[in-house]
């Protein structure tokens, strides 16, 4: 098998990948908590551990790849209180709803869907983590306050190895752990919470209570993974203190190594801010395709781009996404269409077995997909066989899942956002007010549309195709 080398957060390092009992590799990734729509920034991280499998498979190994879905927490029950009615039934609507719409998302982007074994949900999970806390409460490194229960983070000298954050550092406050109960130490974090009887909870040895949020990813990762598995995949802002809390819950409870590589993805920024629900500038898949992008758009914009490096979203760079793959997949189509089989000759096959490896070297050395993406262009602009250029593209795509052999995406139709644009530029124009005018067409270009002016009035087409 081929080296591939991996980014391990563990270590701050390349290094080269080396599965515990190859050929499986076992992947975790921090799921979605299901209370609203996924941004865009999540399916980034989704997209990650997507990539990774898709490597994987390609150099020949087999994996196992998980991902949680969050259906209780404190966010979800807030919005449950919002909605109003009976807790539970309210709880089961909202988690449903967004579970769907989350899978609906990723298979827009050609995420496969995992199987249901492979997607636990922590309200299938509750007595195995009542359990799990219980054995982190007798070996002593947890211990119960007031009906909620918490980790006891001085018992774990180890705790900071994957952050690199100080114990002393947490003490004095620089970096607190939001929490409304009362601990030992700052740095405590729950594993169960008490609740109000007539909250939402479960019975347990500490009272009616519910879990913490760190506590669900440990026990489903190694309840599906075991003690000890390869990748666990996440976006950097839960490196800490979600993914050092993992770590200090579960190598406490088995005394083992938890995870061999921590594979971290960087944010997606819009118009260079940091996106966040907080901040209402994020942009969910709907909003792409409501202003007619195909989804896959967003896919090879984020393969543009390596994974540990922050992506600005403009709606520039994603209609420059849009052009390059339409015109992708026309060339894929033109060389389908050339179905006559050369022979091919010793150079021209020597150069077909350095495309195949230069693709494979770009990702196997920690899914370096801008350079992937640049071999594919160069192949299909070589003078290579069609039938063998046509081939090899569809060999690429199995690891890019860009769905080249597919028709282009049909010609994006102004929108009403567009249209309403267009005419208020028309009524600026018939005023004389020109300059006004102008930033309204700039404002028309941004959405990937451009004005022409013809003896019929003004028309708008979208920029991709006004281009070729
Ligand atoms: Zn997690």
């Amino acid at each position: 098998m081929a080296d591939i080398y991996l980014n391990n957060s563990l270590s701050r390092k390349k290094e080269k990948f080396a599965p515990i009992d190859p050929p499986s590799v076992g992947i975790y990734t921090c799921g979605p908590t299901v209370y609203d729509r996924m941004h865009i920034g999540n399916l980034r991280t989704f997209l990650l551990s997507d990539l990774l499998v898709r490597m994987l498979r390609l150099n020949g190994y087999e994996t196992k790849s998980v991902q949680n879905i969050t259906d209780l927490d404190d966010k979800i029950i807030k919005k449950a209180k919002e909605w109003g009615g009976p807790a539970e039934k309210v709880i089961e609507k909202i988690t449903r709803e967004f579970t769907k719409r989350f899978l609906e998302d990723v298979q827009k982007i050609n995420i496969p869907l995992r199987r249901r074994e492979d997607q636990p949900k922590v309200t299938d999970f509750i007595s195995k983590i009542r359990k799990y806390v219980k054995e982190l409460v007798q070996k002593g490194l947890a211990y119960e306050r007031d009906g909620s229960v918490y980790f006891n983070i001085s018992k774990f000298p180890k705790y900071g190895k994957l952050s690199g954050v100080k114990k002393r550092e947490l003490k004095s406050g620089t970096r607190t752990l939001s929490d409304e109960y009362t601990k030992n130490n700052v740095q405590d974090f729950a594993l169960w919470k008490a609740t109000a009887e007539d909250d939402i909870g479960f019975d347990s040895p500490w009272g009616r209570g519910r879990p913490g949020w760190h506590i669900e990813c440990s026990v489903m990762s190694q309840d599906t993974l075991g003690d000890t598995f390869d990748i666990h995949v996440g976006g950097v802002d839960l490196l800490f203190p979600h993914h050092e809390n993992e770590i200090a819950q579960s190598e406490g409870k088995t005394g083992k190594e938890f995870v061999r590589y921590f594979v971290h993805g960087e944010h997606v920024l819009v118009d260079g801010k940091k996106m966040s629900k907080s901040l209402n500038n994020f942009y969910t898949l709907d909003n792409l395709v409501e202003k007619g992008f195909d989804p896959l758009t967003l896919r090879y914009l984020y393969l543009t781009a390596h994974y540990r490096d922050p992506l600005n979203f403009t709606w520039e760079s994603l209609n420059s996404a849009q052009s390059a793959l339409n015109k992708l997949r026309s060339q894929v189509l033109a060389a389908k269409n050339q179905k006559k089989r050369t022979t091919l000759s010793p150079e021209k096959q020597v150069k077909l077995d350095v495309f195949r490896k230069k693709f494979l070297a770009a990702i196997n050395n920690d899914l370096n997909t801008p350079q992937a993406l640049a071999v594919l262009w160069e192949m299909m602009k070589s003078n290579i066989p069609s039938e063998d250029k046509y081939d090899l593209a569809l060999f690429f795509d199995e690891m890019l899942g860009l769905k080249l052999a597919e028709p282009m995406a049909a010609e994006r139709r102004p929108t009403a956002e567009v249209k309403k644009l267009a005419e208020e530029r028309e009524k600026l124009r018939s005023e004389g007010k020109f300059k006004e005018a102008d930033k309204v067409r700039k404002k028309i270009q941004d959405l990937g549309f451009v004005v022409k002016d013809t003896g019929q009035g003004p028309e708008v087409k979208s920029a991709q195709n006004a281009q070729t």
